[in-house]
């Protein structure tokens, strides 16, 4: 059973016949039961189908409510499959009792910034390469990133250090070009409700990073990994990274830490923490990585630059390799006593 129609006190049986027999012709069985005072009825029946009850029977009269008791997710959820999923980049995994982390460039600028960040990043014990050749920017004269040339690049820095990369691409458009390149799909923030890009990204094949949009619950987020995995691709890593509320300055976004242990619970796909775009302050990415990992993060996500204050995005949120190593030493100290994965809250 997945969902339950509550009819009004005193509906009438022409009006609960009517509700059954639109079930029926949504291919649903209702199972019926009459109490004193009303009457309920239990959806019964498995598909997209139940996804159109809610819009079908809430305005038939007589209707008092519907109460959802499964997911309106499918494959992501948890009743689904009960154990956790392990993406696979390359030779890293996500999800697995290793914490991984992900690092390089907001942007990909020159050959020579990002290879000296991905080798900076690689000795101090990142998994996987971030760069943004694509770059989606709020204003439409900041630097949108170098396209193809940037991929390239990323492609120079595996080669030269053996790091798989994640990059963003943008637009359904540009998913076959992307895919040829890159390790691992980023969808971002701005573009989680971009359904075509979604299904694309489903289709490619690749291993699918999915940012969670700054205004979107985390039902949202959920069911946008549910396009992907609609397409056949199980591979994606669900990435918390910040929202937006009524503050403004002290943080550029707020750092939703709740998101990643409700996520859990909801979800077997692996769930990381992006505090650089989470926070917008690099003096915050040490402490909210911290936090991130602490509350049961697969992974993380940072952004590391030669020299942020030469940035052509993100500057103020990026980490210098200094910084960046003490970040994972103290990452490491962390992990060393919290369990890996770790367990899930019983009642
Ligand atoms: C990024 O990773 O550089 C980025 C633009 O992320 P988000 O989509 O989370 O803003
Ligand atoms: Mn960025």
């Amino acid at each position: 059973m997945a969902d339950i129609i509550v009819m009004r006190v005193g509906a009438t049986r022409e009006q609960i016949d009517r509700v059954v027999q639109r079930l029926h012709e949504l291919g649903l069985r209702a199972h019926l039961s009459e109490g004193v005072e009303r009457a309920i009825i239990g959806v019964i029946g498995v598909g997209a189908p139940l996804l159109k009850v809610r819009d079908v029977v809430e305005m038939l009269p007589g209707v008092e409510d519907l109460v959802s008791i499964t997911k309106p997710y499918k494959l992501a959820s948890r009743e689904f499959q009960s154990h956790n999923t392990i993406v696979q980049i390359g030779a890293v995994e996500i999800g697995g009792s290793e914490l991984v982390v992900i690092a390089g460039p907001c942007s990909v600028e020159s050959e020579e910034q990002t290879l000296a960040t991905a080798h900076a990043v690689r000795a101090a014990g990142a998994k996987i390469l971030r760069g943004g050749a694509f770059k989606p920017r709020t204003s439409p004269y900041s630097f949108r990133g170098l396209g193809v040339k940037g991929l390239q690049i990323l492609a120079r820095a595996r080669a030269e250090t053996g790091l798989p990369f994640v990059t963003e691409v943008m637009s359904p458009e540009d998913v076959g070009m992307v895919t040829e390149y890159a390790d691992m799909l980023q969808i971002g923030a701005r573009n989680m409700h971009n359904f075509n890009l979604l299904e694309e990204a489903g289709k490619s094949g690749k291993p699918v990073l999915l940012k969670r949009g700054m205004a979107a619950t985390i039902e949202e987020w959920l069911l946008s990994a549910e396009y992907v995995m609609a397409q056949g691709n199980r591979q994606v890593v669900l990435c918390e990274r910040g929202i937006r509320t009524f503050e403004t300055q002290a943080t550029r976004n707020t750092m939703d830490i709740s998101a990643i242990p409700v996520a859990k619970r909801l979800t077997h796909l692996p769930v990381i923490a992006d505090p650089s775009h989470g926070t917008g302050k690099w003096y915050l990415v040490q402490p909210l990585s911290l936090a991130a990992v602490a509350a049961g993060s697969d992974g993380l996500i940072i952004e590391v630059h030669p020299s942020p204050d030469q940035a052509l995005s993100d500057g103020i949120q990026s980490l210098t390799f200094d910084n960046f190593r003490t970040l994972m030493e103290r990452v490491r100290q962390l992990a060393t006593v919290v369990p890996r994965p770790q367990p899930l809250a019983v009642s």
